[in-house]
């Protein structure tokens, strides 16, 4: 019997973490309960004290949302995984599960506006402090640890800008004062970046992004090394509650069979769109990590075996032209959104990170021109065609 383990990622997509009912079903099972009942008394004393492992109630676990996390974990190459019902309540979870009053965090301030509100105004509120830095600038990371220093968290990608954070660096920084690194890895997806290899203790996803990748429902899950995941993330989960239904935990699961397919061509169709944006007069800068111009291509080719689904684009004519290159599209959408099959576009500046101060976007790198494009499913040619029309019509 082959170890299940070592079966590569598109087997793991489609088997891993599968478990099967009394009826044998091919596809799996959405167990849509919020209990389990037990055969005696004594079953059900054993289940609360741990003597059997089953399943108690849905807020501590449930076997579509195991199955799901199973398949994640398998994936992500993590020893396990905790579903939640979204992104951020992922994000939370990872950051609140290890923190308490006295403790510091050092954060990329170029971070999606929920993480950068859970680092910048509530952690302190509860005695935990945060510094913000630069996240391509490994001097920065050095001089804002100190021994109080018990996590750091990034996000590379970063959104909107695209910029990049050398993880194994930040992770090697973190380890010299004993401080684990969580990693928003949403924008690379789990086929292109590895965190847990680079050296990250914790990854995060807003599943809701590539990995239903349909547009339906929110969730979220966070990967680390078993023994943290059952002392300190699992404890946090079960009581405060932000479990995943198992109804989206299933379109999840489904999901995931082909999230390998569809983030691939939807790569492919980036890389190839990111050459005509960066080669049009409107355009003042692409930003996609695939393409040789990135100011950071080196980084990108070592911690990404892809340049995403992604794109920032930089208009030459600030607003106005970024309004009407967004207005003159037929195909792409208009819409915050992102990891969809349908591709989508949003202006950042007026959306997104309306509520960011104006010197705060600037530092960032979110300018007036900038639009943030997410790649979908569409045929190549007719978004390259729709997107030159456009860029045309923006002039
Ligand atoms: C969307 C997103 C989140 C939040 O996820 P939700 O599922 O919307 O809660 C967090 N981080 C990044 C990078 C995101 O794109």
């Amino acid at each position: 019997m082959t170890d299940k383990k070592s079966l590569r990622p598109a087997t793991q997509l489609v088997h891993g973490g599968t478990t099967r009912s009394q009826f044998s079903e091919t596809s799996e099972a959405i167990f849509l309960t919020q209990g389990f009942v037990y055969p005696s008394a004594e079953a059900a004393e054993a289940r609360f004290n741990g003597d059997d492992p089953g399943y108690v109630y849905s807020r501590y676990a449930n076997p579509t949302v195991a199955m799901f996390e199973e398949r994640m974990a398998l994936l992500e190459g993590a020893e396990a995984a905790k579903a939640t019902a979204s992104g951020m309540a992922a994000v939370t979870a990872a950051l609140l599960a290890d923190i308490e009053a006295g403790d510091h965090v050092v954060a990329s301030r170029a971070l999606f506006g929920s993480c950068l509100y859970i680092v910048s105004q509530l952690l302190p509120r509860f005695g935990v402090t945060s510094t913000l830095v630069d996240g391509s600038n490994l001097d920065e990371w050095r001089a804002a640890v100190t021994p109080k220093t018990k996590t750091l968290f990034l996000e590379s990608p970063a959104n909107p800008t695209m910029e990049l954070v050398d993880i194994a660096a930040v992770a090697e920084i973190g380890r010299s004062v004993g401080a684990r690194l969580v990693v928003d890895n949403v924008f690379a997806t789990p086929v292109f970046q590895k965190p847990l290899e680079l050296g990250a203790h914790t990854v995060v996803y807003s599943a809701t992004k590539h990995i239903d990748g349909q547009g339906r429902c929110l969730g979220g899950v966070v990967l680390s090394n078993a023994e943290w995941v059952e002392e300190k993330l699992l404890p946090f989960v079960k009581h405060t509650g932000p479990a995943l239904s198992p109804f989206n935990a299933w379109v999840l699961l489904k999901s995931l069979e082909t999230l390998e397919l569809r983030v691939r061509r939807q790569a492919e169709t980036a890389a190839k769109l990111a050459e005509i944006i960066g080669a049009h007069a409107a355009v003042a800068r692409v930003l996609y990590p695939g393409h040789p111009d990135h100011p950071q291509a080196e980084l990108a080719r070592r911690q990404m075996s892809g340049g995403g689904t992604m794109i920032a684009i930089d208009m030459k004519g600030g607003k106005d032209a970024a309004f009407r290159l967004a207005n003159a599209l037929q195909i792409v959408s208009l819409s915050n959104n992102l990891g969809d099959a349908k591709s989508l576009i949003t202006h950042p500046a007026t959306t997104t990170h309306q509520n960011v101060a104006e010197d705060v976007r600037r530092e960032l790198g979110i300018t007036e021109g900038m639009l943030r494009f997410s790649v979908g499913l569409e045929d190549p040619e007719d978004l390259a065609e729709d997107v030159a029309q456009a860029l045309d019509a923006a002039l």
